[in-house]
C-alpha cells in the first residue's frame, strides 16, 4: 500500500512515518513537484481536507490505490485569546521558521507576564482515497512556558509541558511524545479507517 503524505514538514514526516508502521510511506515531493498549497480553511479540519484533496487529485491517475494523508495541526493558548491556532505555522509571518514562531509566542507570554499557562495541541488528519475523504482528530493538553527548554521534537515543543510531566517536549524522550501526542491520537484513528478501506495490509516495518 502506498501512503502519500501531503506535507513537506520534516518533523511531521518523521513522526507520521514512525507512527504508521507501513513500509511505503512517502512525502508527496517524491512523486510530485513542490506545491504551494494555500490553507484557506477556517479550521484544522478544513485545511487538512484541502491539503489531502489537492495532492490526491494530482496523484490519483498514477497511483489509483494510494491514499493521501495530510495533517493540519497547531497549538492554542486560551489565555492569549486562542492564538496561534490554525496560524501556528505562519504565526511570525509567511515562511517563518519554527524558531521565529516559538519566539513570537514566548514574547506574547512575557508581554502579559505569564510564565506558564494552559495550552493544547490539535491535529486534524485527512485521508483522501478513491473511496472518498475521511477526517479524524487528536489533542494533547498541557502548559506553555515562557522559557523554552530542550531541542527534541519540532515547532513549539521546547515550550510545551504535557499534562502529567514536568519536562517540555523538547526535553522528553521522543517515545513519550509518540504515546501521548495529538498526532499519534489522530493517526491511531486514521489507521482504523485504513483498515476499513482494506488498505491496512499489516505491512509492519
Ligand atoms: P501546518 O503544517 O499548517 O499543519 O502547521 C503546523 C504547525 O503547528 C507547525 O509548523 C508547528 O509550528 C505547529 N505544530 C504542530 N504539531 C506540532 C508538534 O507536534 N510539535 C510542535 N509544533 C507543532
Amino acid at each position: 500500500m502506498k501512503v502519500i503524505l501531503a506535507t513537506s514538514n520534516k518533523g511531521k514526516i518523521e513522526e507520521i512515518k514512525n507512527l504508521l508502521h507501513y513500509k511505503d510511506v512517502i512525502p508527496y515531493k517524491e512523486v510530485l513537484e513542490d506545491l504551494e498549497i494555500e490553507e484557506t480553511g477556517s479550521s484544522f479540519k478544513e485545511n487538512a481536507v484541502i491539503k489531502a484533496q489537492t495532492i490526491y487529485e494530482k496523484i490519483k491517475d498514477s497511483f489509483p490505490e494510494a491514499v493521501v494523508i495530510s495533517d493540519d495541526s497547531g497549538i492554542t493558548v486560551p489565555a492569549l485569546g486562542n492564538i496561534p491556532g490554525i496560524y501556528s505555522a505562519r504565526f511570525a509571518g509567511p515562511g517563518a521558521s519554527d524558531k521565529e514562531n516559538l519566539q513570537k509566542l514566548v514574547n506574547k507570554l512575557k508581554k502579559v507576564g505569564l510564565e506558564k499557562t494552559p495550552a493544547y495541541y490539535s491535529a486534524a488528519v485527512a485521508i483522501a482515497s478513491k473511496e472518498g475523504i475521511f477526517t479524524v482528530h487528536g489533542w494533547m493538553y498541557g502548559d506553555v512556558i515562557d522559557k523554552p527548554r530542550g531541542d527534541k521534537g519540532f515547532g513549539y515543543d521546547p515550550m510545551f509541558i504535557p499534562k502529567g510531566y514536568d519536562k517540555t517536549l523538547g526535553e522528553l524522550d521522543e517515545d513519550i511524545k509518540k504515546k501521548i501526542s495529538h498526532r499519534s491520537k489522530a493517526l491511531n484513528l486514521a489507521k482504523k479507517i485504513l483498515k476499513i478501506l482494506k488498505r491496512d495490509t499489516g505491512e509492519d516495518k
